[in-house]
């Protein structure tokens, strides 16, 4: 489970459990290839809805919330090395690229701010997260992730934060999410197949109607835009709390055939469709490490 592809290592400091420098990525896949089998989603839930029992290793690459780094830097290399991927896009992401900033990209950019001089901005967010200034930016990021996390739920109302932390990263002019031209070209190959993600990437847990507006509207956006079936989902968020029995019951009378979770580990013959699993990458971690925790995935599935 991939997010972005960045240009160089440095970019990933912060947030590597969401991005991985582009030689990495690019060692990854010929890594994939080594030990196991790339497969398209599509035809890996098609083998499990058959109960194949695996015979190999077989890997689904899936890229989650759009960026437009997908298509500069990662889709190269999987033409070159002719593997497929799924594209999991947050239609508001890619309509509203000067409006709907992610809010995990503001909360790394405050990161990044956290050597300037601190600003009342700053100070009240460093404040708010009770960030210590001994305390790394890696550190800053997961506290600022995990306060506005809470706003998500509902747990925490603090409209100021969300305010703040809006006006001290509005120098971000641009959402980075991909263009819907560029994932007409990246579908016209039959390499890339595009999955929902939702429109504004909520918990749908939480959402009214546990988040049935968000979830047709898109598979909706996305089909009349490509021109193209959707038929697989990934949860935002990801976890078992940000999706419930009734996301799933909408997921399915929509026609979706799988939905993809951010719970770690891998899916064998008897894994539940809704449910599925994904070994999550990360950008900051040596090829040796990428290919034991590979491995280890493999051993513990084949366990079960
Ligand atoms: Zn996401």
């Amino acid at each position: 489970m991939y997010h972005q592809v960045c240009q160089t290592a440095r970019e990933c400091e912060i947030s590597p459990a969401l991005r991985v420098d582009v030689k990495s990525f690019e060692n990854q896949m010929r890594v994939i290839k080594e030990i196991g089998v790339p497969l398209g989603l599509e035809e890996m839930i098609d083998r499990i809805k058959k109960q194949s029992r695996p015979d190999k290793l077989y890997f689904s690459i899936t890229f989650d919330d759009g960026y437009r780094d997908n298509y500069f830097h990662a889709y190269p290399i999987l033409r070159k090395e002719f593997i497929p991927a799924t594209v999991f896009v947050t239609t508001g992401f890619i309509d509203n690229r000067n409006s709907m900033i992610p809010w995990w990209d503001r909360t790394r950019r405050i990161a990044e701010k956290m050597g300037d001089l601190p600003t009342n901005e700053l100070k009240y967010l460093f404040d708010r997260v009770g960030f210590s200034h001994k305390d790394s930016r890696q550190a800053l990021f997961r506290a600022l992730n995990r306060y506005r996390k809470e706003i998500v739920y509902g747990r925490i109302r603090d409209d100021e934060f969300v305010e703040r932390l809006n006006n001290a990263t509005s120098d971000i002019l641009d959402n980075q999410a991909l263009k819907w031209d560029d994932l007409i070209k990246m579908v016209g190959d039959g390499l890339i197949s595009i999955g929902a993600h939702s429109v504004t990437h909520p918990s749908l847990a939480f959402c009214l109607d546990a988040g049935l507006a968000e979830i047709k509207d898109g598979i909706d956006r996305i089909e009349s835009m490509l021109q193209t079936r959707v038929s697989v989902f990934a949860y935002p968020f990801g976890k078992s709390c940000d999706y419930n029995q009734d996301t799933m019951r909408h997921l399915k009378e929509l026609g979706i055939e799988a939905a993809l979770t951010t719970i770690s580990g891998i899916n064998d013959d008897r894994a539940d469709l809704f449910q599925m699993r994904r070994i999550p990458s990360s950008g900051m971690e040596g090829l040796d490490r990428f290919i034991t925790r590979i491995k280890c995935a493999n051993i513990l599935g084949l366990k079960k």
